[in-house]
């Protein structure tokens, strides 16, 4: 089966194809259409052989960047398709599916319509997502379309764990609880962690960390997530490349009376001037952080370390939450390659008796136990994959419906 997997954001279109069967899953293609609308558009395109292009084009809408990535999936050189009746199915990233979704779903009308009922609460995504999903409806109107939420996962969590302790009356008017995010990794990497240790997923209570510019936590007890630091927008819980993680709410209103901010300009100084680049002054990028921290800028330090003790924080309180923990998991862009990082973090969790395998902790990348036989937590990195994922879910969900592909 050849699957599809696009994600659409705002002036981008990120895609992958997958060929899955029972042996084995492999990536056929994969690329970004770049500055959607913007001047200096663009498709970057990779395929199994190892060929590589860069397009610069116009793509003024949408409609066109998908078209342009089916034309390069068919193309004569670069292509890995020869028409596009060897497309399966689509599979779609969608960032927010509220209430309404604890699993992926099978795009019709009526899912759309409810898309769109949620789409209030990440009106910086959904809407983008939504978009991807409509012109796909057009343009490949013969093709199952799937929708996977990066909310999903976390719709296990329990009450205590979702509400917030403002009036009860916004959770019912507007939806106002926890939610969660990046749903889609700590759902891979719990699964492969387990796979990892040989022991069933419905043993182990595992703590995974999202480390990327974005980043969360996540309880995953007996394979259900329990909690997780996101909450009713991905501003809250860990300090990330440019958000601010938890805070207290009362700052808010404090900043608002002393700078005179409107409501848009303190939702900027939360989302995009915060987090590493806010501490540091220098950047949102954690290796530019650590490479001035390194070089002595105070600074900089300090935004290192506030990451660091808010991982720690969370890790001690989920092992409580859990009432004990078997593995910790470190993945996305930080997770996966800062070896120091980890190695901080692991030496700061004296109590829960971890012992890091120094030299199994250098590997970048590569699902790795870093830990050694006698820790009694066991400690993985573990590369996430939020397409595949994607692609599997959709091939599932094409198999059980019955569709004929
Ligand atoms: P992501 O959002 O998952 O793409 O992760 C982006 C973050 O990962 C940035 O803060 C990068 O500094 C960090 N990152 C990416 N590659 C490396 C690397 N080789 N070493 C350390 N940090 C990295």
């Amino acid at each position: 089966m050849k699957i599809l997997v696009l994600n659409s954001g705002s002036s981008s279109i990120k895609f992958k194809v997958f060929k899955l069967n029972s042996q084995k899953e492999q990536v056929l293609a994969s690329g970004t259409v770049d500055r959607i609308g913007i001047k200096g558009s663009k498709i970057e395109y990779e395929n199994f052989r190892d060929q590589e292009i860069v397009l610069d084009l116009d793509v003024p809408r949408h409609e066109r960047g998908i078209e342009l990535v089916l034309e390069t999936l068919q193309d004569d050189e670069v292509g890995i398709i020869y028409s596009l009746d060897e497309i399966n199915a689509v599979g779609h990233r969608v960032v927010h599916g509220g209430e309404k979704f604890a699993q992926s779903t099978l795009i019709n009308d009526e899912v759309i319509r409810q898309i769109e009922e949620v789409s209030h609460l990440a009106p910086l995504h959904n809407p983008h997502n939504l978009n991807g999903i409509c012109v796909c409806e057009e343009i490949m109107s013969d093709k199952p379309q799937v929708a996977v939420f990066d909310t999903a996962f976390h719709q296990t969590m329990h009450r205590e764990a979702y509400m917030y302790a403002v009036p009860y009356k916004y959770y019912t008017r507007h939806g106002i609880r926890r939610y969660g995010f990046h749903g889609t990794s700590h759902k891979y990497v719990s699964t492969r962690a387990a796979e990892e240790t040989g022991k069933q997923l419905n043993s182990l209570k595992i703590i995974t960390c999202h480390l990327g510019n974005g980043a969360s936590v996540a309880a995953v007890d007996e394979g259900e997530s329990i909690e997780t630091s996101m909450g009713l927008t991905p501003l809250e819980g860990l300090i990330m490349g440019t958000r601010c993680g938890d805070l207290d709410p009362g700052l808010i209103t404090f900043l608002m009376e002393k700078e005179d901010l409107s409501i848009k300009e303190v939702n900027d100084i939360m989302n995009k001037e915060s987090g590493l680049l806010g501490l540091s002054g220098i950047s949102s990028d954690s290796r530019d952080v650590r490479k001035a921290a390194a070089d002595g800028h105070k600074r900089a330090r300090i935004a290192l370390d506030l990451f660091n003790y808010k991982v720690v924080k969370y890790i001690g309180a989920y092992t409580a939450v859990m009432g004990g923990l078997d593995v910790i998991v470190f993945t996305a862009g930080i997770g996966e390659n800062a070896c120091d990082l980890r190695a901080d973090i692991i030496n700061d969790l004296d109590f829960l008796n971890i012992e890091l395998n120094e030299q199994a902790n250098q590997v970048r990348q590569t699902a790795k136990k870093i830990t050694t036989d006698d820790s009694q937590v066991d400690v993985y990195v573990i590369p996430t994959n939020e397409e595949l994922v994607i692609a599997r879910d959709t091939a599932a969900i094409i198999e059980k419906n019955e569709i004929q592909v």
